[in-house]
């Protein structure tokens, strides 16, 4: 079965599948650069990382573009804040971003287009846009006309809001800000003029000195590097409106054709039953958690335990839950690569053509996420799995043919939910086992190579070697 999923516009489940047969396109708006993400994005960045390595672990080749923000009112206002360019500014924070990515092991996407890199190609379509009759020039600025898009609202379904219901009234207040919460739709600024505050930050247009929109961005930099209809388009909740509403708008306005196939929204990660937000001083970074000793690991796993369409609440607790799985997991990993026999632990994507007709234990985990990316039922799964393959593990009874079997299954898992497993922790030598081999230590010290090599013997009988490296020794399992 091919993976389904939620669409927000049609609000049915839709089968995935590129439109050119071969390559899934789709588009994630990416970070605004102005200082460190918060784990709530990380959720939608971590989804749409697991809703890719599905797809690919499905067979389909994937094309991944996520934009940078690296302009905008906040980014203009906090570099000037601290006397940087904006250009200096926003590295900074690009930086910190691609660090905390490689942190939750988060593949980069193919293509990462900055907002500032593409102004030229934000101009074009807003020309384009004033051409066609959907926008208009005041002051300098440039809006574009909801009134001149009938199917504007059709995503968040504005006409079934009540507070819309004065939208004919309210469509003349054009909007400046780059984001706004409002409940009624307004004509939206695609290029705002210059303003003093903006200090260096403008560019030349046919209406003057400014700088693009917020929204025009993601229209102008998705469609160049994806084609006019997109195979899916994503962000948090928070996205659809105005900004993905608004995309839609300017988008379908200049191609008249549909702007993306599917509409992938994930829902809001609260910390500790709360909304995150700086008043409450609870926008955790990856930094503040993995200060306190957590794993990019754990934070991940911690983000898959919920379904991406519900809220997930964070807590401490469930991170110390998430060593002990991810531990469980890296256990097991080894046990049954020892078994199957596998020399290389490729960490890459299982090809999908290689589990065609197997029987394996982690079918049910993979139908969790090919039925709308249902992790924390795959999780559950895997556990179960894990469990009963464990079992025939220990008791000798799984053959290497099966194992094989097995271990495509487990890994195809684990590509798609992108664990890393870390190498389990070396185990702990009893104190019995220390003592003695501290005594060969200090045998050895004193050249007495007799009693030394005895008591590597007495060792290895119970169950341990020594090696020794130049200034102490090391204990590990005997491998015998
Ligand atoms: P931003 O950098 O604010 O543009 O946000 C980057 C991404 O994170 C967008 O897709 C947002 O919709 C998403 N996002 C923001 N807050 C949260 C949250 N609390 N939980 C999940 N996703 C969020
Ligand atoms: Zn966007």
């Amino acid at each position: 079965m091919p993976i389904q999923l939620f669409d927000t516009l049609s609000r049915t489940y839709k089968t995935l599948t590129p439109a050119d047969g071969e390559t899934f396109r789709f588009y994630c708006c990416g970070p605004t650069v102005y200082g460190a993400a918060h784990i709530g994005n990380f959720r939608t960045f971590v989804l749409q990382d697991i809703l890719r390595r599905s797809l690919e672990a499905e067979g389909w080749a994937t094309r991944h573009t996520r934009n940078i923000t690296d302009v905008d009112d906040k980014t203009i206002r906090e570099s000037q804040e601290e006397r940087k360019s904006l250009r200096e500014f926003t590295e900074f924070w690009r930086e910190r971003f691609h660090r905390d990515c490689a942190a939750l092991n988060l593949l980069p996407p193919h293509v990462e287009p900055s907002a500032v890199a593409h102004v030229d190609r934000q101009i074009e379509l807003i020309q384009k846009l004033i051409e066609n009759g959907h926008a208009y020039v005041e002051n300098g600025s440039v809006y574009f006309s909801i009134q001149s898009f009938p199917e504007y609202g059709r995503l968040s379904h504005l006409a079934e809001r009540e507070l819309t219901t004065d939208r004919e009234g309210a469509q003349h207040q054009a909007h400046d800000q780059d984001e706004y919460e409002r409940e009624t739709a307004a004509d939206f600024a695609l290029w705002k003029a210059r303003k003093p505050e903006d200090g260096p930050n403008y560019w030349e247009s046919p209406w003057g000195e400014g700088r693009p929109g917020w929204h025009i961005e993601c229209s102008a930099m998705s469609m160049q590097y994806l084609g006019a209809t997109l195979d899916l388009h994503s962000g948090g909740i928070d996205l659809i409106f105005p900004h993905h509403e608004n995309e839609i708008a300017q988008s379908e306005a200049v191609t008249g054709k549909a702007f993306a196939s599917h509409w992938f929204h994930v829902a809001h990660l609260l910390v500790e039953d709360n909304k995150m937000s700086k008043s409450l001083g609870n926008l955790l970074t990856l930094d503040e958690i993995m200060e306190k000793g957590h794993t990019g690991q754990e934070i991940r796993y911690v983000l898959l335990e919920g379904h991406y369409r519900h809220p997930l609440n964070f807590t401490w607790g469930a991170l110390k839950a998430a060593r002990k799985a991810l531990q469980r997991m890296a256990r097991f990993d080894e046990a049954l690569r020892r078994v199957a026999k596998v020399s290389d632990p490729d960490l890459g994507c299982p090809d999908s053509k290689r589990l065609h007709g197997v029987s394996h234990s982690f079918e049910k985990a993979w139908s969790a996420l090919e039925n709308d990316l249902n992790t924390p039922e795959a999780l559950g799964q895997i556990f179960v799995a894990l469990k009963r393959v464990q079992r025939e593990i220990d008791n000798g009874s799984l053959g290497s043919e099966r194992a094989n079997h097995e271990w495509l299954g487990w890994r195809r898992m684990i590509y798609a939910l992108g664990i890393r497993l870390e190498q389990p922790e070396a185990p702990k030598p009893p104190e019995e086992i220390v003592k003695l081999a501290d005594a060969r230590w200090e045998a050895k010290k004193k050249r007495d190579f007799a009693t030394a090599d005895q008591l590597r013997e007495t060792i290895r009988s119970r169950g341990w070697q020594v090696k020794d490296r130049p200034d102490h020794y090391e204990l590990a399992p005997s491998e015998e």
